[in-house]
Protein backbone atom coordinates (compact mmCIF):
# COMPACT_ATOMS: atom_id res chain seq x y z
CA UNK A 1 0.00 0.00 0.00
CA UNK A 2 1.19 3.52 -0.65
CA UNK A 3 2.21 5.47 2.16
CA UNK A 4 2.64 9.16 2.75
CA UNK A 5 6.62 9.82 3.93
CA UNK A 6 8.99 12.47 4.43
CA UNK A 7 12.22 12.96 3.97
CA UNK A 8 14.32 15.40 6.61
CA UNK A 9 17.29 16.11 5.14
CA UNK A 10 18.26 15.46 1.14
CA UNK A 11 22.07 15.08 1.59
CA UNK A 12 24.02 11.52 0.72
CA UNK A 13 21.69 9.36 2.59
CA UNK A 14 18.18 11.26 2.33
CA UNK A 15 18.28 12.28 -1.05
CA UNK A 16 19.06 8.45 -2.29
CA UNK A 17 16.19 7.43 0.80
CA UNK A 18 13.91 9.49 -0.25
CA UNK A 19 13.82 8.60 -4.32
CA UNK A 20 14.25 5.26 -3.34
CA UNK A 21 11.10 5.10 -1.40
CA UNK A 22 8.80 6.69 -4.33
CA UNK A 23 10.62 4.46 -6.38
CA UNK A 24 9.02 1.77 -3.67
CA UNK A 25 5.75 3.11 -4.71
CA UNK A 26 5.13 5.52 -1.80
CA UNK A 27 4.20 9.12 -2.16
CA UNK A 28 7.32 11.34 -0.52
CA UNK A 29 8.81 15.19 0.00
CA UNK A 30 11.96 14.99 0.66
CA UNK A 31 12.89 18.45 2.61
CA UNK A 32 15.59 19.87 3.10
CA UNK A 33 17.15 23.65 4.46
CA UNK A 34 19.92 24.09 1.62
CA UNK A 35 17.71 25.96 -1.06
CA UNK A 36 20.06 24.67 -3.62
CA UNK A 37 20.50 21.31 -3.04
CA UNK A 38 16.51 21.60 -3.28
CA UNK A 39 15.98 23.22 -6.30
CA UNK A 40 18.93 20.87 -7.56
CA UNK A 41 16.86 17.72 -6.59
CA UNK A 42 13.63 18.90 -7.66
CA UNK A 43 15.27 19.67 -11.65
CA UNK A 44 16.28 16.12 -11.44
CA UNK A 45 20.03 16.57 -11.10
CA UNK A 46 21.29 15.09 -8.04
CA UNK A 47 23.46 17.37 -6.11
CA UNK A 48 26.51 14.99 -5.35
CA UNK A 49 27.88 11.71 -7.66
CA UNK A 50 25.91 8.37 -6.93
CA UNK A 51 26.09 6.27 -9.42
CA UNK A 52 21.71 5.24 -10.50
CA UNK A 53 21.09 8.54 -9.01
CA UNK A 54 20.41 10.61 -11.89
CA UNK A 55 18.23 7.93 -13.01
CA UNK A 56 15.85 6.93 -10.05
CA UNK A 57 15.62 10.66 -9.77
CA UNK A 58 14.37 11.23 -13.42
CA UNK A 59 12.05 8.09 -13.33
CA UNK A 60 10.38 8.81 -9.81
CA UNK A 61 10.37 12.44 -10.21
CA UNK A 62 8.26 11.89 -13.29
CA UNK A 63 6.11 9.33 -11.48
CA UNK A 64 4.37 12.63 -9.51
CA UNK A 65 5.19 10.58 -6.72
CA UNK A 66 8.26 12.39 -5.45
CA UNK A 67 9.09 16.36 -4.77
CA UNK A 68 11.33 18.37 -2.76
CA UNK A 69 10.63 21.05 -0.72
CA UNK A 70 12.53 23.94 1.79
CA UNK A 71 9.16 24.21 3.59
CA UNK A 72 8.62 22.04 6.80
CA UNK A 73 4.47 22.26 6.66
CA UNK A 74 4.92 20.14 3.54
CA UNK A 75 5.56 17.20 6.30
CA UNK A 76 2.57 17.64 7.45
CA UNK A 77 0.19 14.58 6.87
CA UNK A 78 2.82 12.33 6.37
CA UNK A 79 2.06 8.80 8.26
CA UNK A 80 6.23 8.28 8.45
CA UNK A 81 9.02 10.64 8.63
CA UNK A 82 12.65 10.07 8.09
CA UNK A 83 15.00 11.89 9.78
CA UNK A 84 18.38 11.83 7.49
CA UNK A 85 20.14 14.76 8.64
CA UNK A 86 24.05 14.52 9.45
CA UNK A 87 25.72 14.30 12.71
CA UNK A 88 29.17 15.11 12.34
CA UNK A 89 32.16 15.22 14.55
CA UNK A 90 32.24 18.57 16.64
CA UNK A 91 34.45 21.18 15.97
CA UNK A 92 37.24 20.42 18.61
CA UNK A 93 36.47 17.41 20.56
CA UNK A 94 35.01 13.45 19.29
CA UNK A 95 31.54 13.87 19.59
CA UNK A 96 28.70 14.09 17.33
CA UNK A 97 27.15 17.53 16.61
CA UNK A 98 23.60 16.97 17.01
CA UNK A 99 22.84 20.37 16.14
CA UNK A 100 21.08 19.37 13.14
CA UNK A 101 19.49 16.28 14.64
CA UNK A 102 17.79 18.87 17.03
CA UNK A 103 16.92 21.33 15.11
CA UNK A 104 14.73 19.00 12.37
CA UNK A 105 13.38 17.35 15.34
CA UNK A 106 12.06 20.64 16.70
CA UNK A 107 10.22 21.47 12.85
CA UNK A 108 9.20 17.89 13.01
CA UNK A 109 7.83 18.69 16.57
CA UNK A 110 5.23 21.85 15.06
CA UNK A 111 3.71 19.62 12.21
CA UNK A 112 3.70 15.41 13.42
CA UNK A 113 0.20 14.45 13.42
CA UNK A 114 -1.58 11.64 16.10
CA UNK A 115 -0.53 7.97 14.84
CA UNK A 116 2.64 8.95 12.73
CA UNK A 117 5.95 7.57 13.11
CA UNK A 118 9.47 9.53 13.09
CA UNK A 119 12.02 6.99 11.86
CA UNK A 120 15.44 8.26 12.88
CA UNK A 121 18.58 6.70 9.74
CA UNK A 122 20.72 9.49 10.86
CA UNK A 123 23.63 7.82 13.04
CA UNK A 124 23.99 9.09 16.48
CA UNK A 125 25.16 8.75 20.16
CA UNK A 126 22.77 5.43 22.07
CA UNK A 127 20.87 7.31 23.92
CA UNK A 128 19.47 10.26 21.44
CA UNK A 129 16.19 7.66 20.56
CA UNK A 130 15.58 7.75 24.18
CA UNK A 131 15.81 11.48 24.46
CA UNK A 132 14.01 12.55 21.64
CA UNK A 133 11.18 10.50 22.39
CA UNK A 134 10.61 11.52 25.66
CA UNK A 135 10.23 15.03 24.18
CA UNK A 136 7.72 13.54 21.19
CA UNK A 137 5.98 12.00 24.29
CA UNK A 138 5.16 15.33 25.82
CA UNK A 139 4.16 17.15 22.33
CA UNK A 140 2.26 14.18 20.57
CA UNK A 141 2.09 11.05 22.52
CA UNK A 142 -0.07 9.19 19.94
CA UNK A 143 2.47 9.07 17.39
CA UNK A 144 6.05 7.00 17.87
CA UNK A 145 9.97 7.54 17.26
CA UNK A 146 11.70 4.16 15.97
CA UNK A 147 15.42 4.06 14.59
CA UNK A 148 15.92 2.35 11.94
CA UNK A 149 19.58 2.72 11.08
CA UNK A 150 21.03 3.00 7.56
CA UNK A 151 23.76 0.98 6.36
CA UNK A 152 24.46 2.28 2.76
CA UNK A 153 27.68 2.48 1.09
CA UNK A 154 28.04 5.41 -1.06
CA UNK A 155 29.04 4.43 -4.40
CA UNK A 156 26.30 1.86 -4.18
CA UNK A 157 23.53 3.97 -2.23
CA UNK A 158 21.03 3.20 -4.47
CA UNK A 159 21.44 -0.44 -4.70
CA UNK A 160 21.80 -0.63 -0.88
CA UNK A 161 18.74 1.39 -0.45
CA UNK A 162 16.45 -0.82 -2.50
CA UNK A 163 18.01 -4.34 -1.67
CA UNK A 164 19.65 -4.04 1.48
CA UNK A 165 21.50 -6.55 3.17
CA UNK A 166 19.09 -6.39 6.37
CA UNK A 167 16.46 -3.77 7.91
CA UNK A 168 16.97 -2.79 11.47
CA UNK A 169 13.83 -2.06 13.59
CA UNK A 170 14.59 -0.35 17.18
CA UNK A 171 11.00 0.09 18.20
CA UNK A 172 9.37 0.63 21.92
CA UNK A 173 7.87 -2.23 23.98
CA UNK A 174 4.42 -3.12 23.76
CA UNK A 175 1.58 -2.78 21.62
CA UNK A 176 2.93 0.87 20.36
CA UNK A 177 6.27 -0.56 18.98
CA UNK A 178 4.44 -3.64 17.07
CA UNK A 179 2.07 -1.24 15.36
CA UNK A 180 5.54 0.90 14.28
CA UNK A 181 6.89 -2.41 13.12
CA UNK A 182 3.81 -3.18 11.19
CA UNK A 183 4.34 0.77 9.47
CA UNK A 184 7.90 0.22 8.50
CA UNK A 185 7.19 -3.18 7.08
CA UNK A 186 4.71 -1.67 4.54
CA UNK A 187 6.84 0.98 3.85
CA UNK A 188 9.70 -1.43 3.21
CA UNK A 189 7.08 -4.42 1.65
CA UNK A 190 8.61 -4.81 -1.84
CA UNK A 191 11.88 -5.47 0.29
CA UNK A 192 10.89 -7.84 2.45
CA UNK A 193 9.27 -9.87 -0.18
CA UNK A 194 12.80 -10.31 -1.36
CA UNK A 195 13.64 -12.32 1.82
CA UNK A 196 15.28 -9.30 3.39
CA UNK A 197 16.42 -9.98 6.96
CA UNK A 198 14.48 -7.48 9.08
CA UNK A 199 15.76 -7.68 13.09
CA UNK A 200 13.24 -6.08 15.22
CA UNK A 201 15.06 -4.79 18.63
CA UNK A 202 14.58 -1.70 21.51
CA UNK A 203 15.89 1.25 20.05
CA UNK A 204 18.88 1.65 22.46
CA UNK A 205 20.10 -1.70 20.49
CA UNK A 206 19.55 -0.10 16.91
CA UNK A 207 21.82 2.67 17.27
CA UNK A 208 24.65 0.81 18.55
CA UNK A 209 24.36 -1.44 15.79
CA UNK A 210 25.11 0.91 13.88
CA UNK A 211 28.27 2.18 15.91
CA UNK A 212 29.01 -1.33 16.43
CA UNK A 213 28.97 -2.28 12.36
CA UNK A 214 31.00 1.18 11.40
CA UNK A 215 33.82 0.36 14.34
CA UNK A 216 34.14 -2.95 13.48
CA UNK A 217 34.69 -2.56 9.44
CA UNK A 218 37.37 0.19 10.84
CA UNK A 219 39.14 -2.35 12.61
CA UNK A 220 39.84 -4.64 10.15
CA UNK A 221 40.72 -1.80 7.85
CA UNK A 222 43.37 -0.60 10.83
CA UNK A 223 44.03 -4.46 11.72
CA UNK A 224 45.41 -5.34 7.81
CA UNK A 225 47.26 -1.78 7.81
CA UNK A 226 48.86 -2.73 11.22
CA UNK A 227 50.27 -6.03 9.73
CA UNK A 228 51.59 -3.81 6.48
CA UNK A 229 53.41 -1.87 9.11
CA UNK A 230 54.78 -4.81 10.31
CA UNK A 231 55.61 -6.08 6.26
CA UNK A 232 57.11 -2.93 5.66
CA UNK A 233 59.55 -3.33 8.64
CA UNK A 234 60.05 -7.06 7.65
CA UNK A 235 60.37 -7.47 3.95
CA UNK A 236 56.96 -9.20 4.10
CA UNK A 237 53.67 -8.81 1.36
CA UNK A 238 50.43 -7.50 2.98
CA UNK A 239 48.67 -7.93 -0.05
CA UNK A 240 49.47 -12.20 0.19
CA UNK A 241 49.21 -12.03 4.16
CA UNK A 242 45.57 -10.90 3.20
CA UNK A 243 44.78 -13.31 1.01
CA UNK A 244 45.83 -16.28 3.17
CA UNK A 245 43.89 -14.84 6.23
CA UNK A 246 41.37 -14.23 4.52
CA UNK A 247 40.29 -17.26 3.27
CA UNK A 248 39.77 -18.69 6.48
CA UNK A 249 35.73 -18.31 6.39
CA UNK A 250 35.90 -16.84 10.32
CA UNK A 251 37.92 -13.95 8.89
CA UNK A 252 37.00 -13.47 5.05
CA UNK A 253 38.60 -11.39 2.17
CA UNK A 254 36.51 -8.28 2.39
CA UNK A 255 37.86 -5.47 3.98
CA UNK A 256 41.49 -6.87 3.94
CA UNK A 257 42.66 -4.44 1.67
CA UNK A 258 45.86 -2.49 3.18
CA UNK A 259 46.57 0.98 2.05
CA UNK A 260 46.01 4.31 2.61
CA UNK A 261 43.04 3.70 5.22
CA UNK A 262 39.55 5.08 5.80
CA UNK A 263 37.99 8.14 5.36
CA UNK A 264 34.71 10.43 4.45
CA UNK A 265 32.08 11.17 6.41
CA UNK A 266 31.20 7.74 8.64
CA UNK A 267 34.05 5.99 9.75
CA UNK A 268 36.28 8.23 11.39
CA UNK A 269 33.68 10.66 12.81
CA UNK A 270 31.73 7.59 13.99
CA UNK A 271 34.18 5.71 15.63
CA UNK A 272 35.51 9.22 17.70
CA UNK A 273 31.53 9.46 18.43
CA UNK A 274 30.98 6.28 19.74
CA UNK A 275 34.74 6.85 21.93
CA UNK A 276 32.88 10.10 23.42
CA UNK A 277 29.88 8.31 24.01
CA UNK A 278 31.48 5.97 25.81
CA UNK A 279 33.67 8.26 28.18
CA UNK A 280 30.19 9.65 28.92
CA UNK A 281 28.60 6.63 30.03
CA UNK A 282 31.61 5.64 31.97
CA UNK A 283 32.60 3.04 29.74
CA UNK A 284 35.93 5.26 28.03
CA UNK A 285 38.01 1.97 28.62
CA UNK A 286 35.80 -0.34 26.64
CA UNK A 287 36.69 1.36 23.45
CA UNK A 288 39.93 2.38 24.12
CA UNK A 289 41.21 -0.01 21.29
CA UNK A 290 39.54 2.51 19.10
CA UNK A 291 42.04 5.07 19.94
CA UNK A 292 44.50 2.90 18.39
CA UNK A 293 42.26 1.97 15.32
CA UNK A 294 42.08 6.02 13.94
CA UNK A 295 45.95 5.94 14.88
CA UNK A 296 46.82 3.31 12.85
CA UNK A 297 44.20 4.77 9.77
CA UNK A 298 46.33 8.22 10.28
CA UNK A 299 49.75 6.96 10.52
CA UNK A 300 48.77 5.43 6.99
CA UNK A 301 48.96 9.05 5.62
CA UNK A 302 52.02 10.25 7.71
CA UNK A 303 53.82 7.32 6.19
CA UNK A 304 52.77 7.65 2.75
CA UNK A 305 54.14 11.42 2.38
CA UNK A 306 57.41 9.61 4.01
CA UNK A 307 57.26 7.09 0.90
CA UNK A 308 56.99 9.68 -1.97
CA UNK A 309 59.92 11.73 -0.20
CA UNK A 310 62.14 8.52 0.38
CA UNK A 311 61.59 7.89 -3.61
CA UNK A 312 61.71 11.59 -4.40
CA UNK A 313 65.59 11.39 -2.69
CA UNK A 314 64.54 12.74 0.69
CA UNK A 315 63.26 16.26 -0.37
CA UNK A 316 60.07 17.19 -2.27
CA UNK A 317 62.27 20.68 -3.57
CA UNK A 318 61.36 21.05 -7.25
CA UNK A 319 59.78 17.71 -8.06
CA UNK A 320 56.24 17.17 -9.83
CA UNK A 321 53.88 14.91 -8.17
CA UNK A 322 50.37 13.68 -9.76
CA UNK A 323 47.76 12.55 -7.11
CA UNK A 324 45.33 10.02 -8.95
CA UNK A 325 42.64 10.92 -6.95
CA UNK A 326 40.76 13.60 -4.20
CA UNK A 327 37.55 11.54 -3.01
CA UNK A 328 37.61 9.05 -0.03
CA UNK A 329 36.54 6.39 -2.02
CA UNK A 330 35.66 5.31 -5.76
CA UNK A 331 32.16 6.04 -7.24
CA UNK A 332 32.06 9.10 -4.77
CA UNK A 333 32.31 12.91 -5.07
CA UNK A 334 32.51 13.28 -0.82
CA UNK A 335 36.29 14.48 0.28
CA UNK A 336 35.18 14.57 3.96
CA UNK A 337 38.33 13.39 5.65
CA UNK A 338 39.80 12.02 2.29
CA UNK A 339 43.21 10.37 2.99
CA UNK A 340 43.73 11.67 -0.73
CA UNK A 341 43.71 14.74 -0.31
CA UNK A 342 45.16 14.84 3.03
CA UNK A 343 47.89 13.40 1.39
CA UNK A 344 48.53 15.64 -1.23
CA UNK A 345 47.84 19.21 0.83
CA UNK A 346 51.21 17.65 3.53
CA UNK A 347 52.97 17.05 -0.12
CA UNK A 348 52.37 20.49 -1.29
CA UNK A 349 52.68 22.10 2.00
CA UNK A 350 56.07 20.27 2.17
CA UNK A 351 57.32 21.58 -1.33
CA UNK A 352 56.76 19.20 -3.67
CA UNK A 353 54.49 20.71 -6.96
CA UNK A 354 51.34 18.69 -7.01
CA UNK A 355 48.30 18.40 -9.11
CA UNK A 356 45.33 16.11 -8.20
CA UNK A 357 42.73 14.67 -10.92
CA UNK A 358 39.69 12.89 -9.98
CA UNK A 359 36.71 12.10 -12.42
CA UNK A 360 33.64 13.05 -9.72
CA UNK A 361 35.49 15.18 -6.90
CA UNK A 362 37.26 18.54 -8.32
CA UNK A 363 34.61 20.79 -7.60
CA UNK A 364 34.71 19.48 -3.55
CA UNK A 365 37.90 19.28 -3.35
CA UNK A 366 38.81 23.24 -5.11
CA UNK A 367 36.38 24.40 -2.16
CA UNK A 368 38.32 22.72 0.59
CA UNK A 369 41.52 22.01 -0.55
CA UNK A 370 41.75 25.87 -2.84
CA UNK A 371 45.79 25.69 -2.70
CA UNK A 372 45.89 22.49 -4.74
CA UNK A 373 46.42 22.71 -8.59
CA UNK A 374 43.44 20.38 -10.29
CA UNK A 375 43.21 19.12 -13.53
CA UNK A 376 40.24 17.09 -15.30
CA UNK A 377 42.10 15.02 -18.03
CA UNK A 378 43.96 12.03 -16.55
CA UNK A 379 46.37 12.43 -19.58
CA UNK A 380 47.48 16.02 -18.72
CA UNK A 381 47.85 15.47 -15.25
CA UNK A 382 50.61 12.80 -15.77
CA UNK A 383 52.53 14.80 -18.26
CA UNK A 384 55.52 15.49 -17.00
CA UNK A 385 55.26 14.15 -13.44
CA UNK A 386 58.15 12.80 -11.52
CA UNK A 387 56.20 11.00 -9.27
CA UNK A 388 52.26 9.76 -9.74
CA UNK A 389 50.45 8.73 -6.34
CA UNK A 390 47.41 6.19 -6.81
CA UNK A 391 45.62 7.44 -3.77
CA UNK A 392 42.11 6.80 -4.93
CA UNK A 393 41.44 3.31 -6.27
CA UNK A 394 38.76 4.43 -9.23
CA UNK A 395 38.10 2.09 -12.07
CA UNK A 396 40.04 4.31 -14.88
CA UNK A 397 43.67 4.78 -12.63
CA UNK A 398 43.73 0.94 -11.90
CA UNK A 399 42.98 -0.04 -15.59
CA UNK A 400 45.78 2.73 -16.59
CA UNK A 401 47.81 1.10 -19.19
CA UNK A 402 51.47 1.58 -17.78
CA UNK A 403 53.42 1.80 -21.40
CA UNK A 404 51.19 4.59 -22.39
CA UNK A 405 51.40 6.19 -19.15
CA UNK A 406 54.76 5.92 -19.26
CA UNK A 407 55.43 7.78 -22.53
CA UNK A 408 53.61 11.09 -20.52
CA UNK A 409 55.58 11.24 -17.17
CA UNK A 410 59.08 12.72 -16.70
CA UNK A 411 60.06 9.73 -14.37
CA UNK A 412 58.07 6.13 -14.20
CA UNK A 413 57.58 6.09 -10.67
CA UNK A 414 54.40 5.56 -8.85
CA UNK A 415 53.19 5.03 -5.29
CA UNK A 416 50.20 2.73 -5.21
CA UNK A 417 48.44 4.15 -2.10
CA UNK A 418 45.55 1.72 -2.38
CA UNK A 419 47.24 -1.62 -4.02
CA UNK A 420 45.17 -1.23 -7.00
CA UNK A 421 47.56 -1.86 -9.88
CA UNK A 422 49.11 -4.54 -10.84
CA UNK A 423 53.14 -4.17 -9.54
CA UNK A 424 54.91 -7.12 -12.20
CA UNK A 425 53.10 -5.38 -15.13
CA UNK A 426 54.32 -1.83 -13.97
CA UNK A 427 57.62 -2.80 -12.90
CA UNK A 428 57.93 -4.73 -16.51
CA UNK A 429 57.21 -1.31 -18.34
CA UNK A 430 59.80 0.08 -16.79
CA UNK A 431 58.74 1.72 -13.17
CA UNK A 432 59.86 2.22 -9.96
CA UNK A 433 56.83 0.78 -7.98
CA UNK A 434 56.50 1.02 -4.38
CA UNK A 435 53.17 0.84 -2.73
CA UNK A 436 52.13 0.22 1.76
CA UNK A 437 53.24 -3.30 3.17
CA UNK A 438 54.84 -4.50 0.34
CA UNK A 439 58.18 -5.51 -1.40
P1 LIG B 1 24.95 15.20 4.44
O1 LIG B 1 25.71 16.26 5.12
O2 LIG B 1 25.27 14.82 3.02
O3 LIG B 1 23.38 15.53 4.48
C1 LIG B 1 22.74 16.08 5.57
C2 LIG B 1 21.65 17.00 5.02
O4 LIG B 1 20.83 17.45 6.08
C3 LIG B 1 22.19 18.25 4.34
O5 LIG B 1 21.69 18.33 3.02
C4 LIG B 1 21.69 19.41 5.21
O6 LIG B 1 21.41 20.59 4.47
C5 LIG B 1 20.44 18.79 5.80
N1 LIG B 1 19.95 19.44 7.01
C6 LIG B 1 20.63 19.94 8.05
N2 LIG B 1 19.81 20.45 8.99
C7 LIG B 1 18.56 20.26 8.53
C8 LIG B 1 17.26 20.57 9.02
N3 LIG B 1 17.10 21.16 10.22
N4 LIG B 1 16.20 20.25 8.28
C9 LIG B 1 16.35 19.65 7.07
N5 LIG B 1 17.54 19.33 6.55
C10 LIG B 1 18.64 19.63 7.26
O7 LIG B 1 25.11 13.90 5.38
P2 LIG B 1 24.87 12.38 4.98
O8 LIG B 1 26.14 11.78 4.49
O9 LIG B 1 23.65 12.24 4.15
O10 LIG B 1 24.62 11.75 6.41
C11 LIG B 1 23.40 11.93 7.11
C12 LIG B 1 23.37 10.97 8.26
O11 LIG B 1 23.35 9.63 7.78
C13 LIG B 1 24.59 11.05 9.19
O12 LIG B 1 24.19 10.79 10.51
C14 LIG B 1 25.46 9.92 8.69
O13 LIG B 1 26.35 9.44 9.67
C15 LIG B 1 24.41 8.89 8.33
N6 LIG B 1 24.82 7.92 7.30
C16 LIG B 1 25.46 8.34 6.18
C17 LIG B 1 25.84 7.41 5.22
C18 LIG B 1 26.62 7.84 4.01
O14 LIG B 1 27.17 6.96 3.34
N7 LIG B 1 26.70 9.11 3.68
C19 LIG B 1 25.55 6.05 5.41
C20 LIG B 1 24.85 5.67 6.55
C21 LIG B 1 24.49 6.60 7.50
Amino acid sequence: MAMRISVIGCGYLGAVHAASMAELGHEVVGIDVDPAKVESLAAGRAPFFEPGLPELLERTLETGRLRFTTDFADAAGAEVHFLCVGTPQKSGEFAADLQYVDGAFAELLAIVGPGAVIAGKSTVPVGTAERLAARLEEVQPEATLVWNPEFLREGFAVKDTLHPDRLVYGVPDGAEGERATAVLDEVYARILAEGTPRLVMDPSTAQLVKVAANSFLATKISFINAMAELCERTGGDVTSLADAIGLDERIGRKFLNAGLGFGGGCLPKDIRAFMARAGELGADQTLSFLREVDAINTRRRVRMVDLAREVCGGSFLGQRITVLGASFKPNSDDIRDSPALNVAEQLRLQGAMVRVTDPAALANAKSSYPNLVYVEDVEEALTGADLVLILTEWEQYRELDPEKAGELVAQRRVLDGRNAIDPAAWRAAGWTYRALGRR
